[in-house]
């Protein structure tokens, strides 16, 4: 885009220069035939530029212009004819000039609040710190969920006698109510009698855990 937009510049600043030549002075006839030559090529190249820029208006203006001084088929006027379509050619590459111009202003003056206004959704570091932070939780929520078969798991072996008395208490009382299994994928409870007990994969649970089971009864 930068290189083609230098480029439509210096291309109008030879073909400018030219015209403005054409008008204040009397020339030998070589001088407008390569004038016909420099213009045409300039205003095919602008035209064909502005198509691909998708300024059709222009295209046709640039168009029209590579038509009038093409050299091959050539258009014959009088002399004040041609200068008032040199003045004409050099007024449309002015103002083309200061549009793209203001164009290319008008871009990088809004660019950085398009920026700012985008940053929230596409910053990476962000999305990918807020992605750590959701994994870490999802973490915590899951050991919270599978602690419960965490003390069933391994059993304290006590050492002495008051220990044991103590400590087989509580995880008999604990022990007692954890009569049922309870399914994981599909959290049913089922009995002892069932034929998804400690054979689905879960853990052991009371007797008002999940959704008892249709089959045995929960
Ligand atoms: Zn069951």
């Amino acid at each position: 885009m930068k290189s083609k937009i230098f480029g439509l510049y210096t291309a109008w600043l030879i073909a400018a220069v030219m015209l403005v030549f054409a008008v204040v002075g009397r020339h030998p006839y070589s001088y407008y035939t390569l004038l016909r030559w420099v213009c045409c090529t300039v205003f095919v190249y602008s035209a064909v530029t502005s198509f691909q820029l998708k300024r059709v208006l222009w295209a046709w203006i640039f168009g029209v212009q590579a038509v009038l001084f093409n050299p091959l088929i050539q258009f014959h006027f009088r002399r004040d004819t041609w200068q008032t379509l040199d003045v004409v050619s050099v007024g449309c590459i002015v103002i083309a000039a200061v549009l793209i111009a203001v164009f290319v202003l008008v871009t990088a003056l809004l660019s950085p609040l398009v920026c700012l206004a985008q940053s929230p959704e596409t910053d990476p570091a962000k999305l990918n710190q807020q992605i750590e932070q959701l994994r870490r939780e999802n973490q915590l929520l899951r050991s919270l969920l599978t602690q419960p078969q965490a003390p069933a798991a391994n059993p304290a072996q006590p050492t002495s006698a008051t220990a044991q008395a103590t400590s087989t208490v509580a995880p008999a009382g604990q022990q007692q109510e954890l009569t049922h299994w309870l399914t994981l994928s599909s959290n049913k409870r089922h009995n002892s009698s069932c034929r998804w007990f400690k054979t689905s994969k879960g853990r052991p649970c009371r007797a008002d855990e999940g959704i008892p089971c249709k089959i045995c009864g929960g």
